[in-house]
């Protein structure tokens, strides 16, 4: 496990709280649209230790509420990124963990043992071309994304889901899928797409804020508190 980014405060990140975000290298998808590609390889330079980010969070007690463990994929590292969020917590930090749903055993367990306050999965596309969508189609298994989604709709966590929705990707038939999937879901955001200039693959576009609308009234119909999220055009 190495922790590669920092932002120390965002009102973004973890909904209601002002939190930091420890973004962790590597991860198992190779996202066409992903905003954070030098963060995916196992080259990604670490940017502090853990004991370093324990050292911020305890000059930050009383400012900060929470902390967003994101990635790169956080559980790929099972037993590190438990040991981090276990001392994180012993700071009484809540604990927010990013996930893309890949490993449904590591987001259970984190659960289980307490770990986790909020877990936010991404719901990438509509079933059929999820693996494309993902950038892995070799090994690459539905069911276990499936998995999570359904493990986190028993609603033993708070949690949210959320699709970055990408023009040249995601069409209306995504968000058709999306609603019989996942219908009926605590939280659901559509997201617009940001070119952060760090991007994997180049050549992708925002929809506008109408297209967008459009794609949020398909799951309102079975996800009637779904929101767009994060877009202010
Ligand atoms: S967008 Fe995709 S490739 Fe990038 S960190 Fe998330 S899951 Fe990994």
């Amino acid at each position: 496990m190495k922790i590669c980014g920092l932002q120390k405060t965002t009102l973004l990140d973890y909904p209601g709280k002002v939190a930091a975000t420890v973004f962790l290298g590597g991860c198992n998808f190779r996202c066409p649209f992903c905003h954070n590609s030098d963060l995916l390889g196992g080259s990604a330079p670490e940017l502090m230790t853990s004991e370093e980010l324990l050292t911020f969070l305890r000059r930050r007690h009383g400012v900060l509420e929470g902390v967003c463990i994101t990635g790169g994929e956080p559980t790929l590292w099972p037993e590190e990124v438990a040991g981090l969020m276990s001392r994180i917590k012993e700071m009484d930090y809540l604990v927010k963990l990013d996930t893309n749903g890949g490993r449904p055993q590591v987001l259970r367990d984190l659960c289980s043992r307490g770990l986790i306050d909020y877990a936010a999965m991404d719901i990438k596309a509509g079933r059929w071309h999820y693996a494309e969508v993902c950038g892995v189609e070799d090994g690459f298994r539905l069911s276990a994304i499936e998995e999570s989604a359904a493990w986190l709709m028993e609603g033993r966590v708070p949690y949210e889901f959320r699709t970055t929705t990408v023009k040249g990707i995601h069409t209306a038939a995504d968000f058709t899928d999306i609603a019989a999937w996942i219908g009926g879901c605590e939280r659901y955001f559509i997201q617009g797409f940001v070119d952060s200039g760090n991007v994997l693959k180049s050549g992708f576009s925002s929809y506008s804020r109408a297209e967008l609308e459009a794609f949020l009234r398909i799951v309102q119909q079975t996800i009637p508190n779904a929101e767009i999220r994060g877009v202010d055009y």
